[in-house]
């Protein structure tokens, strides 16, 4: 027997062995879809002796992708790196960027991220001369984004009445035509927005059956994770894939569907029958992940939901701890809560930090959890959030690269043509693109490329000399390989020289980023497994990470904090879910009816299911929201948990137990980075801190650069630079001792002499 499926129950082998045909697993949380999934492709190339390069596999994430070829790899050996793994949108990224030319675009093609595109609809609400109160940016783009995963083309929106119906009593009657524009600057700019990529696969697919001929026959096997999740135009793009084998394998778990805000459709579970009448269902009901405690309560919580077909999940695992509730006086006490009870476990248990997951509802919550994790010299990771490829010294870069591959691309050419500054006023940009759209057929090189045409002399030998450097790594771009080309990029421009030069805190910052991002391209380009090592492949990798791929350290020990969305197909032996109250989970800005709280309860039955060994539930009696400091009360969700299931922790904030003297390895500790606000004190209990004698945290208003200070640990030194931006007020300093630090001033304890 082949040793994988023996770790398999019955219905799982199933699964795995009936490779033919259409095959669909709809399955509660932990019953091992993805692990069927994962054997099933296995034995495929093992059993069958089916070739990779002609399975396609699609996934939630990039990382769960390289994951499921992980495991695959174990199994079958290298073979595996050929499968065609990933993303629906980077899959086909790929496919496109070989056909894109039959639907007009060029091969180097763009690839825009929301950034981009709220940024180009926010230029053209403003050149249309529209409010941007009304239409806002982020408003008009979802309406696009979700029109385009319908496949509705903006023709087709503008010839329909019931979307100007929509629109007029939305007070947005011009939508469609900034639809349409949107979608014709795009086309010029040779760019695709994330939309577009599944899109424009429809229409290759429909335009042009020969390719999909060609691609139905190549790959033989698809296979789709998180099925539930998927919409409109990704389910036709596998139904057309599948359309003559029929080998189309599906799982996933209708109770788990949590982004039909974003265009999923659950419909697809119930079309896929239709679609494919010969189809095999097959039922997964034993949990592995988790205890009893959690399984009971998850099935007791999606119980609540009319709209969920019925499932009987059930575990043989031991019963458990009880679910933990958690009550903070207020958020800062929570995050202290959580902290100490990561700590405990930690002892406790001897667990590592990586085996604990925090959970939250909205982003802005990390905020007082990272705060708590610091205090205690936790390490930890935000998953999602602003990435490393979201900041702007990243973003500059990565747009003169895609500017040097695709000099069509307005929105990275707006972003570059006065970066490092070199004259080029608003005024003159303007006029670029005018004359590019009324003088060169909408081609922004050709207008870079002729400047004295339409420009006084003095900005046409600045837009020249930029048209020179852009040439050069134009050049470069089609002799050399992503490293070379980025490098060089980085050092002709200037960026690097003008960060350099920055001495600032920040300016050192973003300075290191920019070497972080030339180190990544030298992975990228040093990666055996990588192929294709041109500034293309790169950036298309690049362009299609999503939030889980983005972590770029290395040291996988720390404690994740994401949002519930982040965490689907993911586990954790310990999870907390924080910020049970009523208007955060269930959401305020969700509820709008029942199908709204149909979906966030779903959302809770995902965070709870994510848990292995332990779930612990918080909430504040207060908390800081918008600003504002406001009462929250318990969520109702936490009522659908049954009472047997849960405790009532008597935990409190054990400030000065929970110092890890040992860990001290950073100025980071000791100090609460805001004392508790007083009635979060009084409720609470709490004490306020006393900072150690001599040394309080520094009032960062006394600090100047040229100073001298004190510091407990590293002794005494000089400060450097400052950087009074935003939260975390920075300050670097040059001791005698230990060398220049780069201390957080509302942690590190400073004495000003
Ligand atoms: P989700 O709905 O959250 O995506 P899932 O159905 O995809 O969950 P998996 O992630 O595949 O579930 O499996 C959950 C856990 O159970 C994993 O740790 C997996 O290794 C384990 N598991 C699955 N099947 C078995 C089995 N037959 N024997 C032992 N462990 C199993
Ligand atoms: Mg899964």
């Amino acid at each position: 027997m082949l040793n994988y499926l023996e770790g398999l129950n019955e219905p799982q082998r199933e699964g795995v062995v009936n490779t033919e045909g259409p095959c669909m697993i709809i399955a509660g949380a932990g019953s091992g879809k993805t692990r069927v999934l994962t054997m099933r492709i296995a034995h495929l190339i093992k059993a069958h002796g089916v070739d990779p390069f002609s399975i396609m596999a699609l996934t939630f994430t990039n990382k769960a992708a390289s994951e499921m070829r992980e495991r695959i790899e174990k199994e079958v050996g290298q073979e595996a790196r050929n499968l065609w793994m990933g993303t629906f949108h980077s899959i086909f990224a790929r496919i496109l960027r070989f056909e894109c030319d039959k639907l007009g675009y060029p091969k180097d093609f763009t690839i825009y991220d929301t950034d981009d595109s709220k940024q180009l609809v926010k230029q053209i609400v403003k050149e249309m001369g529209l409010d941007d109160k009304i239409y806002k940016p982020n408003v008009v783009f979802n309406r696009i984004s979700g029109a385009k995963n319908k496949l509705v083309s903006w023709k087709e929106y503008i010839s329909n009445p019931l979307f100007k119906a929509d629109d007029e009593s939305a007070r947005k009657p011009r939508l469609g035509e900034i639809y349409k524009t949107y979608v014709q600057r795009c086309f010029k700019a040779g760019a695709m927005d994330f939309d577009d990529l599944l899109f424009n696969t429809n229409v290759l697919f429909k335009e042009h059956p020969d390719v999909l001929h060609k691609y139905q026959h190549r790959f033989r096997y698809i296979l789709v994770d998180e099925f539930q999740d998927t919409n409109v135009s990704q389910y036709l793009i596998t139904k057309k894939l599948a359309g003559v084998h029929g080998n189309i394998c599906v799982v996933g778990d209708d109770a788990q569907s949590i982004y039909a805000f974003r265009g999923a459709e659950i419909e697809n579970i119930l079309n896929f029958e239709k679609d494919f009448p010969d189809l095999r269902t097959i039922k997964l009901e034993q949990n592995y992940r988790s205890t009893q405690h959690i399984v009971d309560a998850a099935n007791g919580i999606i119980r609540n939901n009319t709209g969920q077909l019925p499932k009987n999940v059930w575990t043989a695992n031991p019963q458990g701890e009880s679910i933990e509730l958690i009550q903070a006086a207020s958020d800062t006490e929570e995050g202290r809560l959580v902290a100490s009870a990561i700590f405990e476990e930690k002892m406790r248990k001897q667990w590592r930090s990586q085996d604990f997951a925090v959970l939250y509802r909205t982003n802005s919550q990390s905020r007082s959890l990272e705060e708590a994790l610091r205090r205690m010299n936790i390490k930890y990771k935000i998953v999602g959030g602003l990435s490393f490829y979201q900041r702007k010294e990243i973003k500059d870069v990565l747009a003169y690269l895609r500017f040097a591959i695709n000099p069509q691309d307005e929105q990275s050419f707006r972003r570059i043509i006065n970066l490092p500054k070199r004259g080029i006023g608003p005024t003159s940009v303007d006029k670029i693109i005018m004359a590019a759209g009324t003088r060169y057929d909408g081609s922004i090189w050709e207008a870079v490329c002729r400047p004295a045409e339409y420009l006084p002399a003095r900005a046409a030998n600045a837009v020249l000399g930029f048209k020179d450097m852009v040439e050069a790594f134009r050049y470069d771009a089609t002799r050399k390989d992503a490293y070379e080309v980025t490098r060089r990029v980085a050092k002709d421009t200037g960026i690097i020289k003008m960060l350099y030069e920055d001495k600032t805190v920040e300016g050192l910052t973003r300075y290191e980023n920019v070497q972080e991002l030339i180190n990544a391209v030298k992975e990228f380009t040093d990666n055996p497994e990588v192929e294709d090592k041109s500034l293309t492949a790169f950036l298309q990798e690049v362009s299609l990470l999503t939030g889980v791929d983005q972590d770029k350290d290395d040291d996988p020990d720390k404690v994740t904090l994401m949002t519930v969305h982040m965490a689907k197909g993911l586990e954790f032996k310990h999870v907390f879910l924080v910020g049970m109250e009523e208007d955060l989970f269930p959401s305020q800005m969700m509820l709008g009816s029942r199908k709204d709280l149909e979906e966030e309860r779903r959302l809770f039955y995902v965070a709870v299911t994510r848990a292995q060994s332990k779930l612990t539930l918080t909430f504040a009696l207060s908390r800081y929201r918008f600003g504002r400091l406001t009462y929250g009360e318990r969520s109702r969700f936490l009522d659908e948990i049954g009472p047997e299931h849960m405790n009532l922790s008597s935990r409190k904030v054990h400030t000065s137990t929970t110092k890890p003297a040992s860990e001290l390895s950073f100025a980071r500790i000791s100090a609460p980075t805001k004392k508790p606000t007083t009635l979060g004190a009084r409720m609470a209990g709490a004490k306020p801190h006393k900072p150690s004698e001599g040394f309080a945290p520094s009032d960062p208003s006394k600090l100047a650069v040229g100073q001298k200070v004190e510091h407990q640990k590293f002794g005494f030194g000089t400060v450097e630079a400052l950087d009074m931006d935003g939260m975390n007020k920075r300050a670097k300093v040059a001791f005698d001792k230990v060398g220049s630090k780069t201390l957080l001033l509302s942690f590190a304890k400073l004495r000003i002499l």
